[in-house]
């Protein structure tokens, strides 16, 4: 007997409100990331606006961040200011969808908002022109927090069939991988491919080239959507680095990274001079580079080490990888493949940032 359960919806009965006119107002979902790095929403009226709004035509918001571990309880207040919208692909028509930042009651941000100080780092390199693509992996868990489709009492067999994998026992859900796609596509979110991945119930997909700061502001929106549309599924989405300890692949968020240098002739000598700044700072990089990654990053399961930096051309093995087509050109972009999947895509960019060009006052 099929289960029923009150974590997914019921689409047919939830259609005939989603028809109902709106009477010029629209909905604005505000989201906004809490101390756990997880995504958090809730929902405004607006009057609806011809051509819609820019973020900077948002009005503050705020919520209590006693209840999210983002501030004290006697002064709980955490204003969420509007950075970025997106049209909204569950409720669509005029509704919106509203990045924000956390910001304290006096003035400064959030311990929580890493966007601010990556926004600087963007703005004072911006003659760079940095391009960043993020491949984020994530594991499908059941309500049990068991792997989707992994046998209750045991595992399924080695890892093999699944990398890309094709037909039943091979993958599971990829009715989450193409929903959350087309929501991505319509929201205009720059996703860039997906894939299934190397252990069972885990896939990937890749946001980018985003510029500067759009890359973090593109992949938060991509996860809140990924959160939302598994949600409805009965699924729960894993960014754990290693979420099943032994022979099974971990989580990646490998980011690769481009200048305008890199990416004319003669670029790769300016690869090659950022990959010596990374390893002049790879302690630095680790330590923004998400928790539990030290489970990951052992040297096996296509990772380096988490202790030594290395870089070699289409080797997997490494911290960073120039891809063999890059070699072979002598310009492109390099791969960062350290980051893990539950790590903060403004902390990542900003850093690199940081480490080859810079820091800026804080
Ligand atoms: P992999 O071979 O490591 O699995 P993917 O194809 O999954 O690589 O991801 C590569 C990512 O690199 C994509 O998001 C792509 O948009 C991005 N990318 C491609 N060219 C550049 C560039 N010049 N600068 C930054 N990112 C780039
Ligand atoms: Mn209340
Ligand atoms: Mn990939
Ligand atoms: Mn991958
Ligand atoms: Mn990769």
């Amino acid at each position: 007997m099929a289960q029923q359960s009150s974590a997914t919806s019921n689409a047919p009965n939830l259609q005939k409100y989603l028809d109902l006119p709106q009477k010029g107002q629209i909905m604005a979902e505000y989201i906004w990331i809490d101390s756990d790095l997880a995504v958090r929403s809730k929902v405004r009226t607006l009057p609806y606006k011809e051509g819609g709004y820019a973020a900077s035509e948002l009005p503050q918001w705020n919520f209590d961040g006693s209840s999210t571990g983002q501030a004290p309880g006697e002064n709980s207040d955490v204003y969420l200011r509007p950075v970025a919208v997106y049209p909204d692909p569950f409720m669509r028509g005029d509704n919106i969808l509203v990045l924000t930042e956390c910001w304290n009651p006096d003035g400064t941000p959030n311990k929580f908002n890493a966007r601010y100080e990556a926004a600087k780092l963007m703005e004072a390199h911006a003659d760079r022109e940095p391009w960043f693509g993020l491949e984020q992996e994530y594991t499908l868990l059941d309500l049990n927090d068991r792997p989707y489709g992994w046998p209750v009492n045991g595992f399924p067999a080695p890892q093999g069939p699944y990398y890309c994998g094709v037909g039943a026992g091979k993958v599971v859900m990829r009715d989450i991988v193409l929903a959350h796609y087309k929501a991505c596509l319509y929201a205009g979110i720059n996703i860039s491919g997906t894939n299934a991945e190397v252990m069972a119930a885990q896939w990937e997909y890749q946001v980018g080239p985003c510029k500067g700061i759009e890359q973090g502001d593109q992949l938060w929106l991509s996860r809140y959507l990924l959160a939302r549309v598994a949600e409805e599924f009965g699924a729960k989405v894993s960014f754990d680095p290693k979420p099943i300890p032994g022979d099974w692949n971990g989580a990646g968020l490998h980011t690769n990274f481009s200048t305008k240098e890199m990416r004319e002739e003669g670029g790769m000598k300016h690869i090659e001079d950022a990959i010596k700044k990374l390893e002049s700072r790879h302690k630095e990089h680790i330590a923004v580079y998400g928790k539990g990654n030290e489970l990951r990053l052992t040297g096996r399961h296509e990772t380096g080490s988490i202790d030594v930096f290395s870089a070699g051309v289409a080797n997997r093995g490494a911290s960073i990888r120039i891809p063999r087509e890059v070699a072979a050109k002598g310009y492109g972009y390099f791969e960062d493949r350290r980051p893990a999947s539950n790590a903060d895509p403004y902390l990542i960019t900003g850093i690199m940032m940081e480490t080859c060009f810079g820091a800026v006052d804080k």
